[in-house]
């Protein structure tokens, strides 16, 4: 993708999902929940904790981009209905991902922000109609893209009529083998101070360990990010999807301690 021409972002410095504004100064916004929403039970227990302890949106994924076609793939349409029906009870927003053109739609009705995953952040045809939705979008960087293509692809969601969008770094793949991806946190501060882009950090797809996702959210928090979408799971161990880097529902409070303790060290309101 093709460098990016400075002084040629107009997208928003903060986006509001569902009555929560991300960025410029605003509250650090915790999006949390499982990775895959596997039923009713789980996604409702999940919601409940998490909102309990202060999470101000939802997560999860209806349409799972998985790395083996043998694993879990999700629950398709039926996964946003049970997110939108737990989300509508408990009065929270929620944000899931269109892996294609053709989910966007349903995606659109159904949840309040589109997140684009990292394997498609430089999918042009996805981006163009996510654009066109109407709907806020959080953009994941793509596991090996700079810094410009993020903005490039952010440039091709503006040129479609898309100003609302968050970026989330979530990691970079490298040779270091001891964790799932490299968390780039100066990153962090490079998209919010030179770029004026709200961003989220995700500790979880950053690291693929549960034991590093506080101290990775405290860190990108430290850099300026704007929120921390994380990884939560009522029984990990039974998870159908990403049970190594999710954090027990039960671990959730002392995490939401550490990030408001962090968010009170740079001066964000509570
Ligand atoms: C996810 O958020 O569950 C996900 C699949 O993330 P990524 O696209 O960053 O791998
Ligand atoms: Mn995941």
């Amino acid at each position: 993708m093709a460098a990016v021409r400075r002084g040629t972002l107009t997208v928003a410095r903060a986006v509001e999902v569902a009555g929560v504004t991300i960025g410029a100064g605003h509250p650090i916004a915790v999006i949390a929940g499982p990775c895959a929403v596997e039923s009713m039970e789980q996604f409702r227990e999940a919601a409940h904790s998490v909102k309990e302890a202060g999470a101000v949106l939802f997560r999860g994924g209806a349409f799972k981009p998985r790395t083996s076609p043998y694993s879990f793939q999700g629950l398709g349409a039926r996964g946003l209905e049970i997110m939108r029906e737990v989300a509508d009870e408990l009065g929270i927003g929620i944000v899931t991902e269109a892996m294609a053109v053709d989910q966007v739609d349903p995606v659109a009705r159904l949840a309040d922000m589109i997140q684009i995953g990292a394997r498609n952040m430089d999918n042009g045809p996805l981006l163009e109609h996510a654009a066109r939705s109407g709907r806020p979008i959080l953009l994941k960087r793509g596991m090996t893209a700079t810094v410009d293509e993020v903005l490039a692809a952010v440039q091709l969601i503006q040129r479609n009529g898309g100003h609302e969008v968050v970026v989330c770094e979530r990691g970079s793949r490298t040779f270091e083998p001891s964790t799932r991806n490299s968390l780039d946190i100066v990153a962090i501060a490079a998209f919010q101070l030179l770029h004026h882009l709200p961003i989220v950090v995700d500790p979880s797809h950053g690291t693929g360990r549960a034991d590093l996702v506080t101290p990775m959210a405290v860190a990108g928090i430290a850099a300026g990010a704007d929120g921390v979408l994380v990884e939560v799971h009522p029984q990990p161990e039974a998870a159908l999807s990403d049970g190594p880097q999710s954090l027990k529902a039960s671990e959730f409070p002392r995490f939401m301690e550490a990030v408001r303790a962090m968010s009170v060290a740079v001066g964000r309101p509570s």
